[in-house]
């Protein structure tokens, strides 16, 4: 380095962690801002990177504010210049969300790396930690998670998610906001997470019926439901008033709830 170069306090990006970090301070307020944050509020934020969110909420004076990375560098230079931060190395596949205790709910918030975003999301809403969420996604996932019967990029996740959380589809990011520039466009979901919250039993139940169901979307549910031998499948749809010649894509995602509690546990 020549002498009248600024030290770089930041290794270079990491693809494999999916590193694109926010350079824009209207957009990182933004996000913080749609937490809803009052004083004393606890935040838990997925990659905090180089903090570009991280001001934003200690402004805010959250009770506590635990900051999960799993870039070692970026962890311990974030903690040098946060002293309030609880910052906690690892891994947000991995992590045991019930070690934040404490009982009270916590919100939520990341700029996601996008190949963990889909599989964290399913986690977090069936989860009893949290009150509310902040993502930032890639476009097409957050359509995914937000998007309503009867279109094609409604699915398993959709209406997994949406058994558990209000989505609110708030705005999209495009790459000039990131260093490096990702290929693609973001955009940012708000999740309400409802009360009650879900029993282990009723997210396991309809998991399987979801897996069961969006294999093959576009058949009928009666031919589906037979075809795995699933007993009684015509009692239990007309119980709930469910025409077997519907297709799964074009199910309420609430309907899908109703047919796990139902369908004998043995076959999902
Ligand atoms: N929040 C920062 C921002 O907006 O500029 C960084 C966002 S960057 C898209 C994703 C961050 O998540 C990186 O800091 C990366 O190291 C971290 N990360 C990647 N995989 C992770 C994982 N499995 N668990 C926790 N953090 C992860």
């Amino acid at each position: 380095m020549s002498s009248h170069e600024q030290p770089q306090p930041f290794a270079p990006a990491k693809r494999s962690l999916g590193q694109n970090f926010l350079v824009d301070p209207n957009v990182s307020r933004k996000i913080v801002e749609a937490l809803d944050l009052a004083p004393g509020d606890n935040v838990l934020e997925i990659g905090p990177g180089r903090g570009a969110l991280t001001e934003h909420i200690l402004a805010r004076t959250p009770g506590r504010y635990v900051a999960l990375e799993k870039d070692e560098a970026l962890a311990s230079e974030l903690e040098r210049r946060n002293p309030l931060a609880e910052v906690v190395r690892g891994d947000a596949m991995r992590f045991d969300w019930a070690s934040l205790a404490s009982g009270e709910r916590w919100k939520i918030v990341g700029n996601l790396p996008y190949n963990i975003a889909s599989p964290l999301i399913w986690d977090i809403v069936s989860r009893s930690e949290f009150s509310q969420a902040v993502f930032m996604v890639q476009l097409e996932a957050g359509q995914r998670v937000a998007a309503g019967p009867g279109g094609k990029t409604y699915g398993a996740l959709s209406a997994f998610v949406q058994n558990f959380a209000t989505v609110e589809f708030l705005f999209k990011v495009p790459p000039q906001v990131f260093r490096p520039q990702p290929k693609v466009t973001s955009a940012v979901l708000r999740f309400f997470l409802r009360t009650p919250r879900p029993t282990g039993e009723e997210v396991s139940r309809l998991a399987a019926t979801l897996r069961l169901c969006f294999q093959q979307r576009r058949k009928q549910l009666g031919t589906i439901l037979k075809s795995k031998g699933i007993p009684d499948y015509v009692g239990v749809l007309r119980a709930l008033d469910i025409d077997q010649m519907q297709r799964p894509e074009t199910l309420a995602p609430e309907r899908f709830l109703s047919m796990a509690k139902l369908l004998p546990i043995d076959f999902l």
